[in-house]
């Protein structure tokens, strides 16, 4: 198939060629003929398929006709990376429609948001938070929005954002058009399906089949020694932009400090930065000053940089689809990635359904010149305890009155470990400020 075949305007056409594709990939090529014809869609498909050029050419090429300065199209997404990420790309592709996208999402300051609102844009992409707080405060109108795009439906539901979700789809018309994609369909993510789409066209790229680009790895090593193993990984790998995710954003930090002190270009991204900080950390390492970065699952959200040759998994992620997630992060149009796993014993029921997911088992290696026989320091000699989880439940009120975030790199939650992501209890509902940016 060809992009010709759909039809697009001239406009949207340079659009393509400013992007640089020629082909369309499997998601483009099913779900872009149905949202042409105004069908909603339910569009599986994980990060790095090309989903958002999916949604992102039809949706331009409706805007195109009809007014102007009104938000027409809303897209909804569970990062502020993300939202990021989707904006540029409608930037580039519809640079020669006229029509103007901006993003709105929190740990920023509401009034260059509110300003750009007032000037009249056509499509808005924004997080949950952020945006209710601008409907709570008369920002922004959503009465003449005609297409609703709900991005990475199951990380928002991951994140605790769909009581949001359900408030902020309250402001919109009934009669619209609306798109949901998700990597995964978690019965909760079903359940929103089928309240906001009406008679929808199911379409699904192998949300299991990561880029066949990307070979998989595993190092087997003691807790302990993880972050030897990773030097040495390093120091014997040709790598050239390099992902590490860790299961909590304290692990991520001092990794990112031990890489630095041992002279790498490295960086550590989690939730506890201020937003400049974060931008300089995306950015250096999207422009390679940086050759490492050191991420927890939710803070590495919507990172989209092409040239990610490794993607290390310093602890393994706690669903088979969260691996399927990172690892999408390398190996993106048909370049070629690597993704490596540190496991220790406490992971093999993970590593089994994680080879169960991609359908193949995943090779152990061992460095032939890296001592696995140093014993752990006496107070880790003991095998990995799980997380003792706290008395309280989860989204409980802390000290200072407010609801306590969801713990970030989400490991399995008090009462949720060991379940798959589709099968935790909702976390809390509504996001602290902090963490409403993402
Ligand atoms: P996405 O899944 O939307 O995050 O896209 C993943 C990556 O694929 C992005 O870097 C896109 O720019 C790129 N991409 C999207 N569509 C195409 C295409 N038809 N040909 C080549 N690259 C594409």
């Amino acid at each position: 198939m060809e992009f010709n075949s759909f039809n697009f305007n001239p406009n949207i056409v340079a659009g393509i060629a400013a992007a640089g594709y020629t082909t369309p990939t499997p998601i483009q090529a099913e779900a872009i003929p149905p949202v042409m014809t105004g069908r909603d869609v339910l569009g599986l498909a994980q990060t790095g398929t090309g989903k958002t050029a999916a949604f992102a050419l039809p949706m331009l090429q409706r805007l195109s006709e009809g007014e102007r300065g009104k938000v027409r199209a809303l897209i909804v997404a569970p990062t502020r990376e993300l939202a990021e990420q989707i904006n540029e790309s409608i930037i580039v592709l519809g640079k020669q429609t006229g029509l103007r996208s901006m993003t709105v999402y929190g740990g920023v300051s509401i009034n260059p948001q509110i300003k750009n609102l007032r000037r009249g844009v056509e499509i808005v992409v924004a997080c949950p938070g952020r945006l209710l707080d601008h409907i709570g405060q008369g920002s922004i109108n959503l009465s003449q929005v005609e297409m609703l795009i709900l991005d990475e439906a199951d990380r928002m539901f991951d994140m605790g954002f769909l009581p949001d979700i359900r408030r902020i789809i309250k402001q919109i018309p009934r009669q619209r058009q609306t798109l949901l994609f998700s990597a995964t369909m978690p019965k909760e993510i079903l359940r929103l399906a089928h309240e906001v789409l009406t008679n929808p066209e199911t379409v699904k790229v192998d949300s299991l089949a990561p880029a066949t680009t990307v070979s998989h790895a595993l190092y087997p090593v003691g807790q302990h020694l993880k972050t030897d193993l990773l030097l040495q990984l390093l120091k014997k790998t040709n790598t050239e932009s390099v992902l590490v995710f860790t299961r909590t954003k304290h692990r991520a930090k001092r990794l990112g400090e031990k890489l630095t002190k041992v002279g790498y270009k490295a960086a550590s991204l989690q939730g506890n930065l201020s937003q400049n900080r974060r931008q300089a950390a995306l950015s250096g390492f999207r422009d390679g000053s940086y050759q490492i970065l050191v991420a927890t699952d939710i803070a590495a959200r919507g990172i989209d940089v092409s040239q990610i040759s490794h993607v290390v998994n310093f602890d393994i992620p706690d669903t088979p689809e969260a691996y399927i997630h990172r690892i999408g992060r390398t190996g993106r149009a048909a370049r070629t990635g690597d993704a490596f796993t540190m496991i220790s014993s406490e992971d093999t029921l993970m590593v089994r359904a994680i080879e169960k997911a991609l359908g193949q088992e995943i090779q152990r290696h061992t460095l032939s010149d890296f001592d696995y026989s140093v014993p752990a320091p006496r107070k880790e000699a003991q095998p990995a305890k799980p997380a003792r989880p706290p008395k309280s439940k989860p989204g409980v009120k802390t000290s200072a009155g407010r609801r306590s975030p969801r713990p970030e790199g989400y490991g399995p939650g008090p009462g949720n470990k060991g379940k798959p992501a589709s099968r935790r209890r909702p976390q809390t509902g509504r996001s602290t400020p902090a963490s409403r940016g993402h």
